[in-house]
């Protein structure tokens, strides 16, 4: 018998049929005697919906309206939910995050939780019944009603896990887990059994959009084990985990991320002088532009060239910023390429195996596709390359690092 938070996304709870459906499956652990506290996200499109009802009001919504109301959409579901486990015969009580007291700080549209009074959950899960809490929000001290964030049930989840001190927080979704790469890309992606933290913030941030980055954070400084997995389809689903407790014999690469939109900008010939590479990136990252991969090298007679990419949709800014600083240092040119993309291989056994950068630039080269930039860290290599070669990279990759799945094919049933 053990706690257990579990969190249904929106396209779980995304009709009447799907909201009975999840009734059942809680039930269901109810009867293997599991203490159940659910989190739930609003009916699939609700949040998007109400965004743009905002909008035709308003071209800026002001954050404290904008919360009160995208916080309805998970209001809707926990009452749904909880009737469709009454009407069961299964006791269940729903809460919206200021009942409970999700103590947040006061910025409207991306409150960081502070606290959470959990008294209330543990009474009325003493009672038998089922807690159902509403994702997503909160209420800062004044009890004005905040919101986390897009996505930010998966926060809300674990949060509660952590306040909780749940065995574990299981994270239902639409898909079966995480992935070696995005199966749209790799027909044989293999689903993970398991991943440490580290390895899915890695995959999180490149682009593996499947669960709200800042809630396996979370789970990672709490360390809740965080599990993703299918409502709709059987399975034990990915297991994200501390380093220790996950089985090592596995390959040393996790998996492969990328990053499709990106552009790079070089800034070439700044003079060789201390100071110059802040001089340089200093205000575009002063004008909220998100700087990543950066590169400087020596360039001709004492000068530099310094690289560095950027969101695509972020580039002419940025470009603009620098051309005006290229003229005041007397720098060569600035050049944009808006054709690039990243692709990196993640894996915490990178820091035990010898000669996986040179395994996998060999692998590239191989498909003669050329690297533009290397970056590294202790359990990432990223490389940007042209982007008309990103799915062949990728692909490449995953099979050099045997990646695949080897029972791909061989269900009928596998899409
Ligand atoms: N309903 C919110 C959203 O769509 C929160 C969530 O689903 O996690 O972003
Ligand atoms: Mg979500």
């Amino acid at each position: 018998m053990a706690l257990i938070v579990q969190k249904y996304g929106g396209t779980s709870v995304g009709s009447i049929e799907r909201i009975e459906a999840v009734a059942e499956k809680i039930i269901g652990f109810r009867e293997k005697g599991d203490d159940v506290v659910v989190v739930v996200s609003a009916m699939s499109g609700e949040t998007n919906r109400l965004t743009a009802l905002a909008l035709n009001v308003m071209e800026q919504p002001t954050p404290r309206e904008m919360d009160v109301l995208l916080a309805t959409g998970e209001q809707v579901t926990i009452a749904l939910l909880c009737m469709a486990l009454i009407k069961r015969g299964c006791g269940a009580r729903s809460f919206t995050g200021g009942q409970v007291r999700i103590l947040t700080d006061e910025s409207h549209t991306k409150a960081r939780i502070r606290e959470i009074d959990s008294n209330l959950i543990l009474t009325q899960l003493e009672k038998g019944d089922v807690v159902v809490v509403a994702g997503f929000q909160g209420v800062d001290e004044y009890g004005n009603i905040t919101t986390l964030g897009r996505g930010g049930s998966d926060t809300t989840a674990v949060a509660l896990a952590v306040a909780l001190s749940a065995a574990e927080c299981q994270i239902y979704t639409d898909v079966k887990g995480v992935y070696t790469t995005d199966p749209r890309v790799v027909q044989d992606a293999r689903l993970l059994k398991s991943i440490t933290f580290e390895e899915m913030l890695e995959l999180a941030s490149l682009g593996a959009k499947v669960l709200q980055i800042r809630s396996v954070e979370f789970a990672g400084k709490y360390k809740v084990p965080l599990r993703v997995l299918s409502t709709f389809e059987e399975g034990e689903g990915t297991l994200i985990s501390l380093e220790e407790e996950i089985d090592m014999e596995d390959p040393a690469i996790a998996g492969i991320a990328f990053e499709r939109d990106e552009a790079k900008l070089t800034v070439a010939g700044v003079p060789d002088v201390p100071g110059i590479a802040y001089t340089v990136i200093g205000p575009v990252s002063d004008a909220g532009i998100e700087v990543d991969v950066i590169v400087q090298n020596a360039g001709v007679e004492g000068t530099n060239d310094i690289t560095f990419t950027v969101k695509r949709a972020e580039s002419d800014e940025a470009k603009k910023i620098l051309d005006k600083i290229a003229k005041s240092i007397d720098a060569r040119e600035v050049v944009l390429d808006k054709k690039v993309c990243k692709v990196s291989l993640v894996g915490v056994g990178m820091r035990s195996h010898a000669g996986i950068a040179s395994r996998m630039f060999k692998a590239l080269a191989d498909e003669n596709i050329n690297i533009q930039i290397i970056t590294t860290s202790e359990i990432k290599i990223s490389v940007v390359i042209d982007e008309k070669y990103l799915e062949l990279a990728v692909r490449a990759l995953h099979s050099a690092f045997e990646l695949g799945d080897p029972d791909y094919g061989k269900n009928p049933n596998q899409a």
